[in-house]
């Protein structure tokens, strides 16, 4: 590591005390900025990278709500709003018990890089909530998010702020939002991405993080004249990016075999094929139910509860050629990452955000693997998200053809820009450097444009 990434990470890590995600997504792209400040002293003179790290306005506000049984409840909401250089903030809401700010500031600096690679006119941000909306009510949760959009509603709009999903913010819950935030400000803009299709949603929305980062890994493939036909596939998660990555595997004729929550995990060796799919989609899109119950459907697949004390997750063990983590951050340790080497996986395209410990990574990079980082991987989503954004500013809908066309277009176009990058930067192959510097470049040169802002 060099001098001045050491100088970074410790007025950081000073400066942002016990948020330990948010320094490990900073070290891991300080890195790779290291080279291109190298070639570029303005960026340094004007201390871009100082600027991009320290967000542009963080809310944090109380969301009190009451519970079915006439409790009074109060979580602590967020919108880190990170940088708005090319676009307005966009990002995610996330709703899960773990959330605090230092997560978020994470998540919403990954977001600036990420939406910079789609090519579309986003900035970024990142919020959420630190709710548990697994085994509360349809009723509870409206209760909450119109509590929590109240105060939000102050914070966003259509050019300044427009918030989308992420773990534990689906349809149902952007339903309830835009729902509050339409009766708040007696307006109906596009304020939220991820909408019903019936109030400015776009076709494929739901599908295109998960589309996206297949789209992403197929592109990494033909760099070494393959492709992910037949290829077995472990994927982790059972939510939305999880779900339509199985999809979009099936449509390229893999194999994916496992699932997973946080319960434990799924392994059918047979395949999870259509109908499974579509069984894993009720089970956890309607009846809100955990995949242990997979096994009762489908007797021959095995579940393997989730064991903390264990080192090692058994569902990166599972022998395979491709793996798509679609879970949550930090889900593959540095054993994790040498089972995977080991057990001959060469493809990984990332799904969730930052899914890899740093560790990890270096293996990954180490042994050569056709490694795609969330910030590239999984771009997809809020790719489509800004196709959203533009159909609702036009007042129209596009077909699920045309939008699909675009996400692939886009995904084709994002993978190009790390290859061409990382050649430029005499590291070909590496899309971590490859990511991180075409992203910042993009940023850091609207950031010089616009002055000391
Ligand atoms: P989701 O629909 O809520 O699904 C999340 C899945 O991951 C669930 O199966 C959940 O299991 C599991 N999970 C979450 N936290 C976990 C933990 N701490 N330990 C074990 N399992 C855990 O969320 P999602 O939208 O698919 O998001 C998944 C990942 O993709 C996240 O990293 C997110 O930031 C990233 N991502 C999402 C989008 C998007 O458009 N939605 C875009 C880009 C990136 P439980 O139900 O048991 O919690």
């Amino acid at each position: 590591m060099g001098d001045y990434v050491n100088r970074l990470m410790n007025q950081l890590v000073l400066k942002n005390p016990g948020e330990a995600e948010f320094h490990q997504a900073v070290r891991e792209v300080a890195e790779s900025v290291e080279m291109a400040l190298a070639r570029n002293p303005r960026y340094v003179d004007a201390k871009i990278f100082e600027r991009i790290v320290e967000p542009e306005r963080v809310v944090m506000f109380r969301v009190p709500w009451v519970d079915d049984n006439g409790q009074v409840q109060i979580n602590r909401g967020f919108r880190v709003e990170m940088n708005s250089a090319i676009g307005p903030y966009k990002g995610g809401l996330r709703f899960h018990p773990t959330v605090y700010l230092g997560m978020l500031k994470f998540l919403a600096f990954e977001q600036v890089f990420k939406n910079a690679l789609t090519t579309l006119p986003m900035g970024a941000g990142k919020g959420g909530a630190d709710f548990e909306p697994k085994g509360r009510t349809d009723g509870e949760v409206m209760r909450f998010c119109q509590s929590f959009m109240t105060e939000l509603a102050r914070h966003i709009g259509q050019f300044t702020d427009v918030p989308a999903g992420d773990i534990g913010v689906g349809g149902r819950e952007i339903g309830y939002l835009f729902g509050q935030y339409k009766r708040i400000t007696n307006e109906f803009t596009g304020v939220l991405t991820g909408k019903g299709l019936e109030f400015g949603g776009s076709l494929i929305r739901p599908e295109a993080t998960g589309y996206g980062t297949v789209y992403f890994a197929e592109e990494m493939a033909k760099t070494r004249g393959e492709s992910l036909e037949g290829k077995t596939c472990l994927v982790s998660g059972a939510g939305n990016v999880a779900q339509y990555t199985i999809e979009k595997l099936l449509d390229l004729g893999a194999k994916p075999v496992t699932i997973s929550d946080s319960g434990g995990i799924v392994y059918d060796k047979d395949g999870i094929d259509r109908e499974k799919l579509a069984y894993v989609m009720d089970l956890k899109n309607n009846r809100r139910g955990r995949v242990m119950e997979y096994v009762q459907r489908y007797p021959s697949a095995e579940f393997k509860p989730a064991d903390p004390s264990h080192h090692y997750n058994p569902l990166w063990a599972i022998p395979a050629e491709a793996a798509f983590p679609s879970a949550t951050q930090n889900e593959i340790n540095a054993q994790d990452a040498q089972n995977l080497i080991d057990n001959g996986c060469y493809i990984i395209g990332e799904g969730a955000n930052m899914p890899t410990e740093p560790e990890g990574v270096e293996r990954f990079v180490e042994a050569k693997l056709l490694y795609g980082p969330g910030k590239a991987a999984n771009a997809g989503g809020v790719a489509v998200s800004g196709l959203e954004m533009s159909q609702n500013s036009e007042r129209r809908s596009w077909t699920r053809e045309t939008v699909d066309e675009r996400l692939h277009r886009i995904m084709i176009d994002i993978h190009e820009n790390c290859c061409s990058t990382a050649e430029e930067y005499d590291v070909p192959g590496n899309y971590v450097h490859g990511a991180n510097i075409a992203g910042f470049r993009k940023i850091a040169d609207a950031m010089l444009a616009q002055g000391i802002v």
